[in-house]
């Protein structure tokens, strides 16, 4: 039976960053890929933040297949008819070393997962690993759906995304229930570059992030998206899990509602499907530092539940890529004390937080509870556009104070003083 010094489950983000540092450091790493090829299976919103892999490969976007440096963030509260936005735009990130990137995950896994391989790391795709093997209560290697596809390492790095095998076998962590997670859907629109820099207002190269609450979800807990490409765009909702079955629509369907919006339609309505894709996104799973390790065995990325979702953003492919380079350090230095045990194993969590990973995870872990607030998606979307009508309109007789519009508003929602002020309350201890 073939032996390697570490097996690696996942050709995403944690799992080709870990199999490009160990093959660096001359380890005989094997990367197995359940798709056809890496990325193939693969789905995320759209934008890589660059610090961490730049760290890895300097001045990667030399190289790697981006899309658009992202220069301008907006964040909008939709109504029926009517958007409340915040917009932040920075030219400075449309320059080394750049802030973020849109990216299609089709395309830039394929090219990570060439520098891995370039490295020194072996890639074995269209191979689904099925289970692990024991030998006296530690993980001593995989069994695939290939046949004779039982393959023995000293490690197992376990960067299968947010379904892994480590929940799905309940060796590290439980399984996914409904409250632990978001749906997400998306599609790829084809639209020519001068047409994407008319519809969103883009010079250049520029990319643009959009992030919509309250009718982009028709008020379910979740929210819309949508990121420029340099050719396509990419346009999804997000739902909590845990609505799903209390909805009336199918999840497609409030993105074709999403998409058919008065103000969203013009942004895209010369966009061609390319793509239909549907992901989950883990929230709030990762709570404790000792579900990350076993003997033999370690979990990274969504695996481990590093993902972070704020409402306003979605980011895990940093945090994947960080959790990557601290599984492969820890592997060299059970390496070099020749033990894989839960002993020696337990600087993984250092390392993480060294690398910021448990740090960020721990300063926004009541952001999840936080974004189970209803108010989130219908009450306050709906109030601040009634707000911008009333600023932004001219009616016969005195105009009303700010103080007198916003009482208005409030009284029209059964809205009290004390749910916002609980409200802001919440907000600031889950995301500040
Ligand atoms: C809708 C949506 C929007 C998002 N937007 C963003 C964003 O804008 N920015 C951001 O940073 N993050 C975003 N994320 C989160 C980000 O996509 C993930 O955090 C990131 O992809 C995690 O990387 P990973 O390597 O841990 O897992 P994955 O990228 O999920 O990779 C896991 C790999 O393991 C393979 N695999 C799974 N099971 C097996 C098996 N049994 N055998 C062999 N192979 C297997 C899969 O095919 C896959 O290639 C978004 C996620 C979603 C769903």
């Amino acid at each position: 039976m073939n032996k390697f010094e570490a097996i690696i489950i996942g050709a995403g983000p944690a799992g080709l960053t870990a199999a490009l540092v160990l093959a660096r450091a001359g380890k005989e790493v094997l990367v197995l890929e359940r798709g056809e090829y890496p990325g193939s299976k693969n789905m995320f919103g759209g934008v890589l933040y660059s610090k961490g892999l730049h760290e890895l490969i300097p001045d990667f976007w030399d190289k790697a297949p981006i899309e658009r440096p992202v220069t301008r963030w907006v964040i909008s509260a939709l109504d029926k008819d009517a958007s409340f936005s915040m917009e932040y735009k920075n030219v400075g990130y449309a320059k080394a070393p750049y802030n973020a990137f849109t990216v299609l995950r089709s395309k830039f896994d394929c090219w990570y997962a060439q520098q891995a391989e370039e490295a020194g790391a072996t890639l074995l795709t269209d191979t689904v690993v099925e289970d692990f093997i024991w030998e006296q209560g530690r993980v001593v290697g995989v069994k695939t759906g290939r046949d004779e596809g039982e393959l023995l390492a000293d490690v197992v790095i376990c960067a299968d995304g947010v379904n892994s095998l480590v929940a799905r076998k309940g060796v590290i962590r439980k399984d996914l229930l409904p409250e632990d997670a978001s749906l997400g859907v998306k599609e790829i629109l084809a639209m020519p570059a001068e047409s994407i820099n008319r519809a969103f207002a883009l010079t250049g190269n520029e990319g643009a992030a959009y992030t919509f609450v309250g009718a982009a979800t028709q008020g379910i807990p979740g929210g819309g998206f949508i990121y420029t490409n340099r050719e396509k765009v990419s346009i999804g909702i997000v739902i909590k899990l845990s609505s799903l079955s209390k909805m009336s629509k199918r999840p497609e369907d409030l993105l074709e509602d999403f998409k058919r919006h008065p103000l969203i339609w013009p942004l895209i309505k010369e966009g061609e499907n390319r793509e239909y894709l549907a992901h989950l996104i883990p929230e709030g799973i990762q709570n404790s530092s000792k579900s990350l390790y076993k003997d033999g065995l370690l979990a990274a990325g969504d695996a481990a539940g590093f993902t972070l979702s704020t409402g306003i953003r979605v980011e895990g492919v940093n945090l994947a890529i960080m959790s990557g380079i601290a599984a492969a350090e820890t592997v060299m230095h059970c390496g070099e004390k020749k033990d894989f045990s839960e002993k020696e194993l337990s600087i993984y969590p250092l390392l993480l937080r060294k690398y910021g990973v448990l740090a960020d995870i721990e300063k926004f872990r009541h952001a999840p509870h936080f974004l189970k607030n209803p108010r989130l998606y219908q009450t306050y979307p709906e109030l601040a556009c009634q707000l911008g009508e009333s600023l932004f309109s001219v009616e016969p007789g005195p105009k009303k104070g700010l103080s007198e519009i916003v009482k208005e508003a409030r009284q029209g929602k059964q809205l009290s003083r004390f749910d916002i002020i609980k409200d802001i309350y919440a907000g600031w201890r889950g995301l500040a």
